[in-house]
């Protein structure tokens, strides 16, 4: 089924492989037609992730990231719609000579080359291909096709992971091995026999069961590997590693055993989260909010796993609140309520709903010097605010809200906007990573302790530098600024604790060992803010 964990066991599985020593990449297959994650809503798809060479990717790349401390890119990343696009143009360019252009094998072909050319291009001795969507549906069949081929071509170099969920129904109070027997034969139906199956459910696997398991899908006793429920994801390796996962995984691909296993770091993280008694209370503002909790925290992964790797840093727990922005729209006191978060941070987002309530509630913590950290639009909206409340610039805006706005404080440029009139929107906005040169004596430059930082992009519109001086001259400072084409990357206010906001997206690379630096000072401010009320 979908959300079973595949993407956080590809990551694992990467992990304790790395762990051994070889050099691993992932890479997503995404049966959607999109040709990337760009054009979707975040309730339909989760956050997209972006990758340093601009590309809009599914959040299963961040996962990969995260856990393999890696920067990848977009050959570790296609869709249905990508690899389709390829084969028509390269058709259209007489690639294929004349020939008559097929769905098989020409499609598969496509997916191979370019598993291929990810491994090449990461330099992996190991590369692990997810396939996105579940077993027994229509729309990932030509990536299985693939997989297929793969393995016929070389036999001893491809292994199949099958990734499944062993239900635990409460009527019955035991964990059911058949949905995993159906899936193992709806696979083997696509060709695939799996050499490993991870057994998801809320406990763990007992012996009666892996025989069950091994008899009916085929498979060796001890490549039915247990995989409960775990309370952080980091624990992920380190259970796999329990039952000797990569072990079994370097022999059945006939690799050389490799370094000792190395997981040292990784248990030490994990105890901190498991230990901190500290929590650091952090609110965030934005809309999206009102889908339910489960796309919710989808849609925001890269900013709620940087936060976490913050407050571990910190040996504090995270407490993070959802705030839906257009409540203050509705009741302009309620604003008020923001004043019990030791934190507060806008994230990134697009469109006019909820932008008056973020607008109201950057106000009430600049005010109350409540630590503030705005991503993107949570920058634009910071700027917005302070235009209007601080420098009278009476009904200052983003030309994305309100198009007439006398004070564009957020603009837009000329490729921008004619992107928007041509209804360019795919893969057309400021995209990937840029440089930016940072202000000595700044919070963010305290953050960095670096001169020039990189970090990625993915928005349209932008600081308008005909405002830079009056806004400085009422108290905010552009500490950021990228020096490939002069654009403001950051605004901080003095008079206030700790208030910086980022045109870029920081949360895209925070690391669990190593918390992106403007999270980590936040969230530091945050406790110091917390030990102080
Ligand atoms: N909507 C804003 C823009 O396009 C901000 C985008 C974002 O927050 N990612 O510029």
């Amino acid at each position: 089924m979908s959300s079973v964990g595949k993407g956080v066991a590809s990551a694992s599985i990467g992990k304790i492989l790395q762990g051994r020593g070889y050099s691993v990449t992932a890479v997503k297959a995404d049966p959607y037609v999109n040709v990337d994650a760009g054009t979707m809503n975040p309730t339909e798809h989760g956050e997209v992730f972006v990758t340093n060479d601009g590309d809009e990717t599914d959040q299963d790349i961040g996962n990969y990231e995260r856990f393999l401390d890696a920067e990848l890119s977009s050959t570790n990343y296609m869709t249905t719609g990508r690899v389709y696009l390829s084969v028509i143009e390269k058709e259209r360019n007489l690639d294929y000579r004349g020939k008559c252009v097929e769905v098989v094998p020409h499609i598969p072909e496509e997916i191979i080359d370019r598993i291929k050319k990810a491994a090449e291009k990461n330099k992996a001795e190991i590369t692990i291909i997810e396939v996105g969507g579940t077993i027994g549906e229509y729309q990932n069949i030509l990536f299985l096709e693939a997989a297929r081929m793969m393995k016929l071509e070389n036999p001893g170099d491809v292994i199949f992971v099958l990734v499944s969920y062993l239900p635990i129904p409460s009527k019955v109070g035991e964990m059911k091995t058949k949905p995993t027997q159906h899936a193992s034969r709806g696979l083997n139906s696509a060709g695939i026999q799996a050499d490993f199956i991870i057994c998801r459910s809320e406990k763990t696997l007992d012996t009666p069961r892996r025989e069950r398991l091994a008899i009916f899908c085929g498979i060796q006793k001890d490549h039915a590997v247990s995989a409960p429920d775990v309370s952080t994801i980091y624990e992920v390796p380190l259970n796999f590693e329990k039952e000797h996962l990569s072990d079994k995984i370097l022999k059945s691909l006939r690799l050389p055993m490799g370094k000792k296993r190395n997981m040292e770091d990784w248990k030490k993280l994990v105890n901190t989260i498991k230990n901190s008694r500290q929590t650091v209370k952090i609110g965030i503002v934005g809309k999206y909010f009102r889908t339910g909790k489960f796309t919710l925290i989808d849609s925001y992964i890269s900013v709620i796993e940087s936060l976490k790797h913050a407050a571990w840093y910190h040996k504090h727990k995270l407490d993070v609140h959802w705030i839906d922005s257009q409540d203050f729209e509705d009741n302009a006191s309620t604003v008020k309520k923001l004043a019990q978060y030791d934190g507060i941070l806008v994230p990134g987002g697009f469109g006019s709903r909820g932008v008056e309530g973020k607008i109201r509630a950057i106000k009430f913590v600049r005010e109350h010097g409540i630590p503030y950290f705005g991503l993107c639009y949570g920058m634009q909206m910071a700027t917005i605010e302070f235009a209007r409340n601080v420098a009278n610039l009476k009904n200052a805006n983003t030309l994305e809200v309100d198009p007439k706005t006398p004070h564009d404080v957020i603009t837009i440029n000329k490729t921008q906007r004619s992107n928007i009139e041509m209804k360019k929107y795919g893969g057309s906005m400021r995209l990937g990573a840029y440089r930016c040169k940072i202000t000595p004596k700044s919070l963010s430059a305290v953050a960095y302790q670096e001169k020039i930082v990189s970090e990625r992009h993915r928005h349209r519109y932008e600081f308008n530098n005909k405002y830079r001086k009056i806004l400085e001259q009422h108290g905010m400072r552009f500490t950021g600024i990228c020096p490939d084409n002069d654009l403001v990357e950051i605004v901080e206010l003095t008079n206030h604790p700790w208030f910086v906001g980022v045109q870029f997206h920081p949360e895209f690379k925070s690391r669990p060992l190593r918390p992106q630096p403007l999270f980590r000072e936040f969230v530091r401010a945050s406790i110091r803010h917390k030990r102080k009320k």
